[in-house]
């Protein structure tokens, strides 16, 4: 198969979707492998080393998408890239569908075989494609709230562990799935009181068992909710619902209750967040304020760290741009149900059920 691999073009996204090492891999396996020029200079790997690989270094994204018959991304296609997409040519890609419809329309009309990495998965029904750049966003979560905390930063000016003789800080974290257990760990280790909220009873007695004794966990109402908020310095969004819009837990009459300075990263923004009056932001400009709470909005965090971030989600996705690669589309995810699942649209429909409930298109 001839596989592709371009230039991220999303703001400050220096992530690239395979490595060398996974084009040797591919070229080894007897595939061919194109790689736009400059796509992983963000993470000082140059042309040479992926000519080194096996790579056909070519000038344009144009060139990528119009030879090859799969193109492996990191951030959904842009407008820009739209009318590149070709019918029958495989998107291996984040697409998060759910968060606009625009994109769905342009995925369809194209004739594309989409398969989103964030609805892929296991066959325990864990999402192996979304895991690793959770676990970066959680750990991130707490960097970039500590970071925001402090006073020359717009925060309340608090150390998230206080010092011997000083109360730590409140860290609340609504989701305790990938990202809120990765949050919870990091502020634990930091020494913040940690309120950790989930809806499911099994997670939560998990939780309980593996975190730290300066982590509660917590059912999730919007009055257990409400409570921890007013209380909170650093509120951590975490919630998912597979392949939907997040639900508004913490409404606008509550952030505009809680204390001042204080901090909101709501890292589900991406899935059009779990707090009210979070919007996406960027690297550029991640923070603005609502009601005197400072928002961290940032859609895509784990692309501020896109050395760790690229090894993360390379040694995630290879096996299965391997597979695709080998078997072609229809035998691979006849395979592999888990990989299925990331089928989204093909050939024009919908093929991921909770989208069409989402826009209302037929399934
Ligand atoms: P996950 O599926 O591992 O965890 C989600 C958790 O939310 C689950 O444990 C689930 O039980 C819980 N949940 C569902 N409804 C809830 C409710 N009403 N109250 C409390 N908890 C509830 O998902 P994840 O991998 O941790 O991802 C969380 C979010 O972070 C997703 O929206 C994901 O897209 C997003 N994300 C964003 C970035 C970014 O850069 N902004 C990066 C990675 C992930």
């Amino acid at each position: 198969m001839i596989v592709g691999v371009i230039r991220e073009i999303k703001d400050d996204e220096n992530r690239v979707g395979l490595l060398p090492a996974g084009v040797e891999a591919l070229v080894t396996a007897g595939h061919t492998v194109l790689a736009e020029t400059c796509c992983g200079s963000g993470i000082n790997f140059e042309d040479e080393d992926y000519a080194a690989a096996g790579a056909q270094i070519v000038s344009s994204a144009e060139e990528v998408f119009a030879r090859c018959e799969m193109v492996v991304k990191v951030k959904e296609p842009l407008p820009q890239e739209w009318p590149l997409m070709r019918a029958g040519q495989i998107l291996f890609t984040y697409f998060h569908f759910a968060a606009s419809r625009a994109l769905t329309d342009a995925c369809l009309e194209s004739g594309a075989i989409c398969i989103a990495y964030e609805t892929v998965e296991t066959p325990d029904g864990l999402l192996p494609l979304l895991a690793p750049m959770s676990e970066v966003a959680g750990r991130m979560a707490v960097q970039e709230g500590a970071k925001y905390l402090e006073r020359a930063m717009g925060g309340r000016g608090i150390l998230l562990g206080g010092v011997p003789g000083v109360a730590p800080a409140n860290v609340v974290i609504i989701g305790g799935g990938m990202v809120g257990t990765e949050a919870a760990k990091m502020a634990a280790g930091l020494g913040a009181n940690v309120s950790l909220f989930d809806v499911s009873i099994p997670r939560l007695r998990y939780l309980d068992d593996v975190m730290p004794k300066n982590v509660t966990t917590l059912y999730s109402t919007l009055a257990a909710i409400r409570e921890k908020a007013l209380q909170a310095d650093l509120l951590i969004g975490a919630v998912l619902l597979k392949g939907a819009k997040a639900p508004t837990l913490v409404p606008r009459t509550v952030v505009a209750q809680m204390k001042k300075g204080a901090v909101i990263v709501d890292v589900a923004v991406d899935q059009g967040g779990c707090i009210e009056t979070t919007h996406p932001t960027t690297h550029q400009n991640p923070t603005y304020f609502v009601d005197g709470v400072l928002h961290y909005g940032v859609a895509n965090m784990p692309g501020a760290v896109p050395h760790t971030s690229t090894a993360a989600l390379t040694n995630a996705t290879l096996p299965y741009v391997l597979s695709l690669a080998k078997k072609g589309w229809k035998k691979a995810l006849k395979d592999d149900a888990g990989l299925r699942k990331g089928l989204n649209i093909v050939e024009g429909k919908l093929t991921y059920e909770p989208l069409s409930e989402e826009f209302n298109i037929p399934f």
